[in-house]
């Protein structure tokens, strides 16, 4: 078996386009979704990502709002931005690039950010409503996940998933949101013991463990849809999943590439978020 390669550019793509027509619709009605982004610190990885979500924004017609803020800021002065980004109407949508220094608690800082702006479904509030089904912001990775096994499984009900990895930015919200779809879902982790025979199970694997090729082609399930999240850069510059891509292309049914898969899923999913976020805050429904 050759297993199908789930274009994610593509898809994202025709996300993006959607969110730049409802931008325009939002705009009717006098409503401009705006993004500010914060980052600490010169990472240059978090540069670039930064970059690319400006670059987004302003192509689907969102504003976009840097803040670049000196790797020693003190906490307060940080939270006293966020605070008044928390109450600038031009602002729908607030982000602060992970990871933060040292010094600072990410948990203080995203836990200051109103949870109706937190565009990376990051707040407690955003956590605990996507694991009591309620309404909230998504982190937009998992977000993103689902998307495209929702364009390649008709029904995601009753199947079994894995989640490799139980970060609280993808692999415990990617659980949450399986198990909104109704799939039985299994979540391992570094302590998970015989990792190969529980992957061996699954009809859907999503890997988000940050491992170069951990997931070996002999692991997966004959047809079984691969979600590879990871990101990972190799010695000789280029970017690698967490699934042996070659191996897993013989047995999956369907499977993401590194790059080109959940990556652009992650950026357009974010320019959802901050559309869905300003419609919110003006009291308007979710488009049909
Ligand atoms: P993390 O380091 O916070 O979490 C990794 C998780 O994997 C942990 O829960 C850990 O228990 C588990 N793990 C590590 N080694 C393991 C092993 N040998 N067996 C089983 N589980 C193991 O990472 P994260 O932030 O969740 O990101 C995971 C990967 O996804 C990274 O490669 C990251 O770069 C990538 N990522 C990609 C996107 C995207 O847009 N495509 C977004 C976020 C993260």
């Amino acid at each position: 078996m050759t297993a199908t390669i789930i274009d994610g550019k593509a898809r994202a793509a025709a996300l993006k386009a959607q969110v730049a027509e409802e931008v325009a619709r939002l705009g009717g009605l006098g409503v401009e979704p705006g993004l500010a982004v914060v980052l600490v610190g010169d990472d240059p990885a978090s540069q670039v990502y930064v970059r690319s979500k400006g670059t987004a924004c302003r192509t689907a017609g969102i504003q976009s709002f840097e803040h670049r803020i000196s790797a020693d800021v003190e906490a307060r002065d940080l939270i006293g931005l966020i605070d008044r980004l928390n109450v600038d109407p031009a602002v729908s949508g607030i982000l602060v690039q992970l990871p933060l220094p040292p010094h600072l608690d990410p948990h203080v800082i995203l836990g200051a950010m109103d949870p109706a702006k937190d565009v990376d479904g990051f707040h407690v509030v955003n956590a605990g409503a996507l694991a009591t089904g309620r309404w909230g912001l998504v982190p937009c990775t998992p977000r993103g996940c689902l998307l495209l096994l929702q364009e390649t499984l008709d029904d995601l009900a009753g199947r079994e998933a894995i989640v490799i990895g139980r970060s609280n930015v993808v692999g415990k919200p990617m659980a949450q949101l399986l198990l909104r779809e109704s799939c039985t879902v299994t979540v391992a982790h570094s302590r998970t013991r015989d990792l190969p025979e529980v992957v061996r199970r699954a009809e859907i694997v999503v890997a988000a463990a940050g491992r170069t090729g951990m997931i070996r082609g002999d692991w997966i399930r004959p047809g079984a849809t691969v979600i590879d999240v990871g990101i990972n850069r190799g010695d000789d510059g280029k970017l690698r999943g967490d699934v042996a891509f070659d191996e897993a292309l013989d047995v999956a049914g369907a499977i993401t590439p590194v790059p080109g898969g959940v990556g652009p899923m992650t950026i357009a999913c974010l320019l959802e978020n901050t559309v869905e976020a300003a419609r919110r805050q003006h009291g308007l429904p979710d488009p049909a």
